[in-house]
């Protein structure tokens, strides 16, 4: 009786199945954008999640919309789509730091999930990389530029820290 019902219920389980194919996992990155995919891996790794980023198309072209540089197709059953602007003053000039924030930033609308997030730290600066407006929130301080020295130590940190939990504490350098 009771394997009857599970069969049963196994029955009606595989009938409610959508009808829509299994989706192939498809892989096509640049070979200059597949360093920064490896380096967002190692990250959540770092903070003990782990990725299997084995279905994603990033591409360049153009966009339109709240994102300037760059804009996240995220379906159901599809492969997520990043397409990034490769004008200037997006990809091409930019700061190694600043390429990373933008393809972070996609990877993390279409491997996380994650949205826009525009709040500030209480010192003004913005509590996420998820913000819509600046992708090089966490530049300055990865390589101290010139002679001025970087006092915000592990604002990168903490920025990466957020992204893959948005329940970080505000750090010092932000109160
Ligand atoms: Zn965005």
């Amino acid at each position: 009786m009771r394997l009857t019902s599970l069969c049963l219920l196994g029955l009606l389980l595989l009938d409610c199945r959508p009808d829509d194919p299994p989706h192939t996992p498809v892989y096509e990155v640049p070979a200059e954008i597949e360093p920064f995919v490896q380096a967002f891996r190692d990250e959540a790794a770092k903070r003990g999640k782990t990725l299997k980023i084995d279905d994603l198309i990033v591409e360049f072209g153009e966009t339109s919309g709240q994102d300037i540089c760059g804009v996240s197709q995220v379906e159901s059953n599809k492969t997520p789509r990043i397409t990034l602007v490769r004008e200037w003053p997006c990809w091409t000039r930019a700061y190694k730091e600043t390429q990373e924030g933008l393809v972070f930033h996609h990877l993390a609308h279409s491997v996380l999930g994650r949205g826009h997030k525009k709040t500030l730290l209480p010192n003004g600066d913005f509590a996420s990389l998820m913000n819509g407006e600046d992708l090089g929130v966490y530049s300055p301080c990865i390589y101290p530029i010139g002679n001025t020295p970087c006092n915000l130590t592990g604002r990168r940190t903490y920025y990466l820290d957020e992204l893959f939990n948005e329940n970080t504490p505000v750090p010092a350098w932000g109160k």
